[in-house]
């Protein structure tokens, strides 16, 4: 699948993306292949004086600010200052220097873990991201970005800028981190594996399985970048799958699709409900979106964890 994109005549060579070496990053690379592309090696973003060596020397038409502190949930909670830190300095110097610098276009990248903890009618639109504080495992965090779209509004009303925020629910994909820190569908799909080459039956996850979670492929989220671009579109809106399931189906998702290779001994899962299950559920609306991108076709999550899979497994992705 991929969706037609109508062009707006865009010199992508004055496209600069920071966190060009994470996941995203990698993903918009492959589809947006003439941008610049930046990793902490090249600049650390925290620092003022590497954000404006970097402004001066690509004088970039666009910025597309994927670069964060990202984190699971025991790193979140063990670390809450450097996430709330490192993600204010990045952001701040990143959204300043983009004024400063004339900037037409600004992406910051935001994400649905920042939105309130509970409230009372869910799916959660983009106007309620104020209506109260963000989940406890992710506060520092949640805090930290929520400071850049409160930057890029403020700086849209007082300097007529018409810069955005795009807030993706969470992402999955072959580039996702595999080690200790990784999200939930790299953990599962790691599990899986490492379960079948040892012959075993049952794979642990931890918590009771219920809460509700958006899945996207991040490729989606690339292309979805790409066409805010292409298309002149300036409205800062939810990045999201219609579908909110539970922990238990999409790990028989995953399964499901593993299964789909060949033989395996694995039988299911067994949930350890003495852990913590985190945040019950934290879905956003999508009209939105679905309002400025009608053709989108979204990645079904069966297809976005085969394509993930079988990148994986055939091109041996070290994991
Ligand atoms: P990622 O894989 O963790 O990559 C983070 C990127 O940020 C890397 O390129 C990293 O560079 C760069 N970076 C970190 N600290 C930096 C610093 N001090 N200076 C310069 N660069 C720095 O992240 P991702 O998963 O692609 O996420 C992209 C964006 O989407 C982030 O803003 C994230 O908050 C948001 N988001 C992600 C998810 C998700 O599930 N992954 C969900 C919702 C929203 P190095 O590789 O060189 O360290």
């Amino acid at each position: 699948m991929y969706i037609c994109f109508t062009t707006n005549n865009v010199d992508y060579s004055k496209v600069l993306v920071t966190g060009g070496s994470g996941m995203v990053g990698r993903h918009l690379q492959e589809i947006l292949p003439d941008a610049i592309y930046i990793a902490s090696k090249d600049y650390d973003l925290t620092f003022p004086s590497d954000v404006e060596s970097m402004y001066f020397k690509y004088q970039p038409k666009v910025v597309i600010h994927l670069a964060a502190k990202v984190g699971g949930i025991i790193d979140n909670i063990n670390h809450p200052s450097g996430y709330f830190e490192e993600n204010v300095l990045m952001n701040t110097n990143m959204v300043s220097g983009a004024r400063m610098h004339g900037v037409k276009r600004f992406i910051g990248i935001l994400s649905t873990c920042i939105y309130p903890d509970v409230v009372d009618e869910y799916p959660m639109t983009e106007d309620m991201l104020h209506n109260g504080a963000p989940t406890p495992t992710n506060f520092s965090y949640g805090y930290a970005k929520r400071c850049m779209a409160v930057h890029i509004d403020a700086c849209n009303k007082e300097h007529g800028t018409q810069y955005q925020y795009l807030t993706p629910c969470n992402l999955y994909g072959e580039y996702d981190k595999w080690g200790e820190n990784s999200h939930f569908v790299a953990a599962l799909i790691k599990k899986i594996i490492t379960t079948h080459n040892n012959g075993g039956e049952f794979i642990k996850l931890f918590g009771t399985g219920k809460p509700l979670r958006q899945f996207m492929y991040a490729e989606d989220l690339a292309k979805v970048i790409k066409y805010v671009i292409d298309n002149d579109i300036t409205d800062s809106f939810n990045v999201a799958t219609p579908d909110n399931l539970s922990i238990k189906e999409i790990a028989r998702i995953a399964l499901g699709v593993f299964k789909e290779r060949g033989e395996t001994t694995i039988k299911g899962f067994a949930y350890d409900t003495t852990k913590p299950d985190g945040q019950f559920r934290k879905d956003v609306s999508i009209d939105r979106m679905k309002s400025i991108i009608p053709e989108f076709e979204i990645t079904s999550l069966r297809d976005g964890i085969r394509r993930t899979i079988d990148s994986v497994l055939n091109e041996q992705i070290p994991i």
